[in-house]
């Protein structure tokens, strides 16, 4: 799999790192972007809130994850951003989940 999984509107500014929706271009049940620290951003690249604990959020992260432990030699405040991203990742899903069970 690769991502973001269509390709984004040229000339829109920022896209979303799983789907690759823009501002002009947005997903068909409507999306912002999720709020997330400046870090997560700087590494990853903005994430749209159609996305937000999907499983390809998800897959995008392990991929990530698993590309940074790679690289020799992992920093300290690397291991322990991956280990917020994960958390955050978690939540994402733990939330989405909910919301589906209430519906
Ligand atoms: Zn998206
Ligand atoms: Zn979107």
């Amino acid at each position: 799999m690769k991502y973001p999984l269509n390709r984004p509107m040229t000339g829109d500014g920022m896209w979303c790192r799983v789907c690759g929706c823009t501002q002009q271009n947005a997903c068909p049940e409507g999306c912002g972007w999720v709020q997330e620290p400046s870090y997560t951003f700087e590494v990853m690249g903005p994430l749209c809130t159609a996305c937000a604990g999907t499983p390809n959020d998800l897959a995008f992260i392990a991929r990530l994850v698993a590309k940074l432990l790679e690289a020799k030699p992992l920093r300290a405040i690397t291991r322990k951003r991956l280990g917020l991203i994960l958390l955050a990742a978690a939540r994402r899903g733990e939330e989405r989940a909910s919301k589906e069970r209430q519906d």
